[in-house]
C-alpha cells in the first residue's frame, strides 16, 4: 500500500473490530482523515499513547480501499493541563466535535487547522468561560464561510456609531432599530466592536480586553442561534471517545 506522511489533531476515536480503532485527524493538508490503529487498545499497543484525543501527531498513513491504517504515530503535543479542568475538556470536547461533525473529508483545511491547534493551546493553558467559546464559534463561523456582517444595518445599510442595534441571526447580521425585529436581540456597539475583534484575532490578543468576558456572556445566545441557523448545528459539549 503506498504510505503518506502528514501531521493531524486526533479529534474523534471509534471502536472497531477486536482491538483496533478507526481515528479521526484533522490535518492541514488532506483536511479530515479517517485511519485505522491496528491493536491500539491492546495494553502492549506501542503507538496508543501517541493517539489522544486532542493529541497532534506526527503520522505515516498507508492508503487503504477503504479506510486508511496508521503506520506509524508520534505524539507532538498533548494539552496536559487539560486533565483535571472538567469545565475546559467540557470545551474542548465540544470544539473537536464540531470540527469532526462539519468537515468533509479529502479537502485542505489550513486555517481549520490553525483555528483548532491555537484553540486547544489556549483552553489548555486556562482559558475558560464565555470569551474563549465566543472567539472559538466566531472564528469557526469565518472559516465556514459565515461572517455574520457587523459594520451596518444589514437592510438600510444605516451606520451611525452612536444608533442602537440590534442583532437577526436569520439576516446574518445587525439591523437598526427600524429594521429590527420580534426574533432581533440588542448588541451594544462595545459588543459588536467586541464581535469584529473576535471575528480577526488570535485568543491571546482578545483575551487582554478587559470587558471581553462581561460583553462575551451577554451576548453569547445571539452568538448561538447564528450558529445554529448556518451550521445546521447546536455547539454542544458531547461526549468524544
Ligand atoms: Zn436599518
Amino acid at each position: 500500500m503506498p504510505t503518506y506522511q502528514t501531521t493531524g489533531i486526533v479529534i474523534g476515536r471509534t471502536n472497531f473490530g477486536e482491538a483496533d480503532r478507526i481515528i479521526r485527524f484533522l490535518t492541514a493538508d488532506h483536511g479530515k482523515v479517517s485511519a485505522v490503529a491496528k491493536g491500539v487498545r491492546r495494553i502492549k499497543s506501542r503507538t496508543a499513547g501517541h493517539l489522544e484525543l486532542f493529541g497532534e501527531a506526527s503520522l505515516t498513513l498507508a492508503t487503504g480501499r477503504n479506510l486508511d491504517v496508521v503506520t506509524a504515530a508520534r505524539l507532538s503535543w498533548y494539552p496536559h493541563q487539560l486533565i483535571a479542568a472538567y469545565d475546559r475538556i467540557g470545551l474542548a470536547y465540544a470544539m473537536a466535535a464540531a470540527v469532526d461533525r462539519l468537515t468533509e473529508p479529502g479537502h485542505p483545511q489550513p486555517k481549520l487547522y490553525a483555528l483548532l491547534s491555537e484553540a486547544l493551546h489556549a483552553v489548555d493553558g486556562g482559558a475558560t468561560g464565555a470569551l474563549v467559546e465566543l472567539w472559538f464559534k466566531l472564528r469557526f463561523l469565518e472559516v465556514q464561510g459565515y461572517r455574520p456582517d457587523l459594520t451596518a444595518c444589514v437592510i438600510c445599510g444605516r451606520h451611525d456609531q452612536d444608533a442602537q442595534y440590534f442583532f437577526d441571526a436569520a439576516r446574518g447580521g445587525i439591523v437598526c432599530q427600524n429594521d429590527s425585529s420580534s426574533t432581533s436581540r440588542p448588541l451594544s456597539q462595545p459588543a459588536i466592536k467586541l464581535w469584529r475583534l473576535l471575528s480577526d484575532y488570535p485568543y491571546v490578543t482578545v483575551a487582554q480586553i478587559a470587558d471581553g468576558p462581561a460583553l462575551a456572556t451577554a451576548t453569547l445566545l445571539s452568538c448561538d442561534e447564528f450558529y445554529e441557523h448556518h451550521l445546521g448545528r447546536s455547539f454542544k459539549p458531547g461526549l468524544v471517545t
